[in-house]
């Protein structure tokens, strides 16, 4: 039987995936295009290296969902945790670390097993045979891209992404928000009412355009596209080309009535749709945008209802290549129409370093399960690498797919719990204790 497993990427997932898989037994081939062919992002021609920030956020894997994607990895192995640790710089709560010796020792680390070989090569096609892991990231090479759309169609992979702000549900405060499709829409109840929506008047959405218009914005990365599409231009790019724009635009007050003030005609209304299954997430609709993330909390929270709102992500506007996973891939990450071949890392859907080493541990693990023959079946979606997976491989919903960071609103449950932000606390350190549980017996297979 052949047991090489081929890897096209030597980036966060990638280099997680090919340690894993490397220490289950198989022999893995790296193909890392840099040093040859470079992306805007990268410096150097090293594996496992961080393009922006130093930081792998929080490090508390008691009340913090990145911190226990964190202690999942070290509990399996992790190549990018431990050397995150040796290399580790003062952050307080967060894990930062000093990047370049990062990145060499995540390829001396590599290298220096005999089963793991580095092509330095660009691969520009889908491969036909063997077994694959695509982790080639949001820079994906336009090669490689062009033969995935043709496989996935273009439509399911995407070039940019353009996150609005997802808020959890249980922050909204419903004695002014409420729940309805606008002209009640649908054929069931559920889908008549999907959207949940705040009111403002005329006073509340003046102030809101005024701070839209004097929020600090991000400018684009030195060379990536600032093109935007029509389709997805920033919020603050509509208020600015008219103050009526977002009136006629995402918050047109039309087709809805406010059951809290049914005589009052709201002036304009933000409306906000479910983002997940379990519906504990929901996402601001039309809301994309390039404000800086301090300056998005304070507008977002002038809106009437997200007074007191909890994000499980903040917006943004990126250069960003992914799948439209919920429809591509299955729950062992392979890619429905080509099982040869499985994806990981940030082009699956998850957004960050963390989450991406993530993907790539699961997907080495699961790819060396079944080229030796052994089962490994997903991890439970009570674990922060299980709840992650199930969400971009189904949780999601499909048309409205955009990247996502680990957060507890992917997580199941656990009953009996207070929710809101009195129960956090307790709720969090509940999901964490559940989460070590079902990661350990996981691990055991
Ligand atoms: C500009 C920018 C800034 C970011 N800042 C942050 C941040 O501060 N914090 C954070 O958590 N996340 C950040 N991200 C997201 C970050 O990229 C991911 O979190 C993480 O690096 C993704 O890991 P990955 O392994 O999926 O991709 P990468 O780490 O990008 O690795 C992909 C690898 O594939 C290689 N490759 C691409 N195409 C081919 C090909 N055809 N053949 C062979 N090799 C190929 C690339 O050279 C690269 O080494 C940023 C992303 C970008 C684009």
């Amino acid at each position: 039987m052949d047991k090489t497993l081929h890897i096209i990427g030597g980036g966060m997932a990638g280099s997680e995936a090919a340690w894993q898989a490397a220490h289950l037994g198989l022999d893995v081939v790296i193909h890392e295009m840099r040093p040859k062919v470079g992306t805007f992002a990268h410096q150097t021609g090293l594996l496992g290296e961080m393009v922006c920030s130093n930081s792998f956020r929080s490090d508390d894997s008691e009340q913090n969902a990145v911190g226990l994607l964190h202690w999942e990895m070290r509990a399996a192995n992790g190549l990018i945790m431990q050397t995150a640790q040796k290399h580790r710089l003062p952050a307080g709560g967060a894990l930062a670390v000093d990047r370049d010796p990062f990145a060499q020792s995540v390829t001396d680390a590599l290298l220096a097993l005999p089963n793991v070989r580095v092509d330095y090569e660009e691969i520009t096609e889908l491969p036909r045979d063997g077994h694959w892991i695509i982790a080639t990231g949001p820079l994906t090479s336009t090669a490689l891209g062009a033969s995935i759309a043709a496989e996935t169609g273009a439509d399911a992979l995407a070039f940019f992404d353009a996150i609005a702000p997802i808020v959890y549900f249980d922050s909204i405060d419903m004695s002014k928000a409420w729940m309805q499709s606008r002209y009640d829409k649908g054929e069931t109840e559920e889908e008549r009412t999907a959207y949940l929506n705040c009111p403002m008047d005329k006073a509340q959405y003046e102030a809101f355009i005024d701070a839209l218009d004097a929020a600090e914005k991000t400018e684009f990365h030195e060379g990536e596209t600032a093109g935007y599409f029509d389709g997805c231009l920033p919020i603050e790019v509509m208020a600015e080309r008219g103050r009526e724009t977002l009136r006629f635009g995402p918050m047109k007050p039309v087709g809805l009535t406010n059951p809290h003030q049914p005589d009052v005609k709201p002036y304009a209304v933000v409306q906000l749709r479910r983002d997940n299954k379990l519906g504990t997430l929901y996402n601001i609709v039309g809301f994309q945008t390039k404000m800086k993330y301090g300056a998005q909390t304070d507008v977002f929270r002038r809106i009437p209802g997200l007074e007191n709102a909890s994000f499980a992500r903040l917006g943004g506007i990126h250069r960003n290549t992914f799948l439209n996973s919920p429809t591509l891939l299955d729950g062992q990450m392979r890619l429905r129409s080509q099982p040869h071949i499985r994806f990981a890392g940030q082009i699956t859907g998850v957004e960050g370093y963390v989450e991406s080493a993530a993907m790539g541990l699961l997907a080495g693990r699961l790819a060396a399960a079944e080229m030796t023959g052994t089962a490994l079946s997903t991890p439970p979606a009570t674990t922060a690498s299980g709840a992650l997976i199930t969400h971009i491989s189904g949780g999601a919903e499909a048309k409205t797919f955009q990247p996502m960071n680990v957060n507890f609103g992917l997580f199941p449950a656990v009953e009996g719990l207070k929710s809101g932000r009195r129960g956090r606390k307790d709720r969090y350190k509940a999901y964490t204790d559940r989460a070590k549980v079902d990661w350990q017996d996981w691990l055991k297979g």
